[in-house]
């Protein structure tokens, strides 16, 4: 966690967002936001106490039972505003994810996108909420089920994607007809402030969203409030797992993604170049800051040697710097101590070979840049092959068959994304068959489901048993109840003590 510090005075104060207005926190307590690319804080965001979180609840609350009550037709036409609004302003948006994130300003695009891509899926909130309808199941009996929202649901959200992971909770639990309180990332919450101010200029009520920002306060206020019915989460393994049980125990429906290490296998036949291309976009994409990327390169046999050469002559011309500047390709990372950490993993495997060091040539004039790194023979038990690095390096494992490649994702405790590259299509077909994992690319380094799928992994990288967003994303915010109706004439009534039976 971010150290609790004083604001200092020069920076930004960022609020929390309490029914339909900024509300400066109360607590004494906020933590610092900076901006990667210089190393300088930008901002003080508050800390959240528990009453807090509380007034944000009870601001959902109150707005639950009108917001559940819009008709379906008018909540579609205001999701059509939000889309155009955000659409509008996805630059601006963009810009507040690479000063607190660092993300080059493309990439950030490219995340509002796919977010976006999540509101337009919910435009179409009449149709995903249909229920199935029965006429005559027993003589003149009608049977129907309906979705119903759940009430007052939070998100709890990582720093990578400040505001794509947010769209993938809120808008479907808005357009389900839920209100929502966000805990965004404590170290770049400026985007999901103004998610807030943009949901507000397109018509959306006071109380529907709002925003508590803080730490472990904040979160566990969340979790053991009674008034939430369900937690989304998305962060890393350990903490998702804290948060699942605790939801869980609180009695709230829990959805919580975790952590990953993602596995790309290249096989022999695949076009080396191509392969390279994507094992280089994938892993140092977003500094490696990706849940989905490439964090592990799998070469089986003859295609080690070519792929190695093949990434080693692309890492150069990867170009490193600020993210507000056009010609950028990759920015720091989040903050300094976390760039420490990856660093920390180059060099430390005996046995394993640097091939590219990104801690050289760099000049320390304050950004949190660590440039693309690349690490050969790394294997099971090494630090650099356990540990999810999140970051820009790269280990390459070197294996000798197919099978001995699948059974390496198969018992790695992560199973998020993986992808195979490869001319073969039954080998493909074979791998989509029996790979451990939620997500499977084919020729697809990163394979980030569209938004009509959902997103999400297997094994320690997700807690719960829904994925998020798309149909399984309505189906976690929603419940739904079954009626049996019948309008028979009153003449024709009797008592009859027996179990109901269809006749
Ligand atoms: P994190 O787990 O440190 O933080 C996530 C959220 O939990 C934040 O809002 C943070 O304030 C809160 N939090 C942190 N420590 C806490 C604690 N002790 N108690 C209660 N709450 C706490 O994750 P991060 O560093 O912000 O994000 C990176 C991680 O998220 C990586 O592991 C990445 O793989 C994962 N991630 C997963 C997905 C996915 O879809 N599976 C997507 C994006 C990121």
């Amino acid at each position: 966690m971010t150290d609790v510090v004083d604001a200092p005075a020069a920076v930004k104060p960022i609020n929390h967002w309490i029914s339909g207005r900024a509300y400066a926190g109360q607590s004494g307590r906020s933590g610092p936001v900076f901006n990667p690319a210089t190393g300088e804080q930008s901002g003080a965001v508050d800390f959240a106490t528990v009453e807090e979180v509380d007034k944000a609840v009870q601001a959902a609350k109150q707005a639950f039972p009108a917001w559940r009550a819009t008709s379906l037709a008018k909540r579609a036409e205001l999701f059509f505003t939000i889309r155009e609004l955000f659409h509008e302003q996805r630059e601006e948006l963009a810009k507040f994810l690479t000063r607190e994130h660092g993300k080059v300003l493309s990439d950030a695009m490219g995340e509002v996108t796919r977010g976006l891509e999540v509101i337009e899926f919910c435009c179409g909130l009449p149709h995903l909420l249909k229920g199935g309808m029965t006429e005559q199941a027993s003589t003149g009996v009608d049977v129907y089920s309906i979705r119903q929202p759940l009430g007052v649901v939070a998100g709890i959200t990582p720093f990578n994607f400040p505001a794509m992971v947010p769209m993938w909770m809120w808008a479907p639990a808005l357009a389900t007809g839920n209100t929502f309180v966000l805990k965004p990332s404590e170290k770049d919450p400026s985007a999901s402030f103004f998610t807030a101010e943009l949901l507000k200029r397109a018509g959306v009520p006071d109380g529907v969203f709002n925003v508590i920002n803080g730490d472990k306060v904040a979160v566990d206020a969340i979790l053991e409030h009674p008034d939430i019915a369900a937690v989304s989460f998305v962060g890393s393994t350990p903490i998702a797992k804290y948060v699942y049980e605790t939801a869980t125990k609180n009695g709230k429906r829990c959805q919580a993604l975790g952590g990953a290490k993602n596995h790309m296998i290249v096989l022999p036949d695949a076009d080396i170049d191509m392969a390279a291309d994507a094992a280089v976009s994938a892993a140092y994409g977003s500094a490696g800051e990706r849940c989905m990327a490439v964090s592990m390169v799998v070469a089986v046999g003859d295609a080690a040697d070519p792929l190695i050469d093949a990434i080693k002559l692309r890492i150069p011309k990867v170009k490193v710097g600020d993210g507000m500047d056009a010609s950028s390709e990759m920015g720091p990372l989040i903050t300094r101590e976390h760039r420490d950490k990856v660093a920390s993993y180059i060099g430390a495997d005996d046995g394993a070979t640097v091939v590219v060091d990104g801690r050289e040539g760099l000049s320390d004039d304050g950004g949190f840049f660590l440039a693309p790194t690349l690490i050969d023979d790394v294997k099971p038990g090494m630090k650099a092959y356990e540990d999810e690095i999140f970051g820009p390096v790269l280990g390459v494992t070197r294996v000798s068959t197919y099978d001995e490649a699948v059974r390496l994702i198969n018992e790695n405790p992560y199973g998020n994304g993986t992808a195979i590259f490869t001319r073969d299509g039954g080998v493909a077909r074979q791998f989509q068959f029996e790979v451990q994992a939620g997500m499977v690319g084919i020729n697809v380094p990163i394979p980030v489901p569209v938004a009509y799928y959902s997103f999400g992994g297997w094994k320690n990288s997700l807690f719960g048993d829904r994925h998020i967003y798309g149909p399984e994303g309505i189906d976690f915010y929603t419940r739904s109840k079954v009626v049996t109706a019948r309008w028979p004439d009153p003449a024709t009534s009797q008592v009859d003590l027996g179990f109901p039976q269809t006749r």
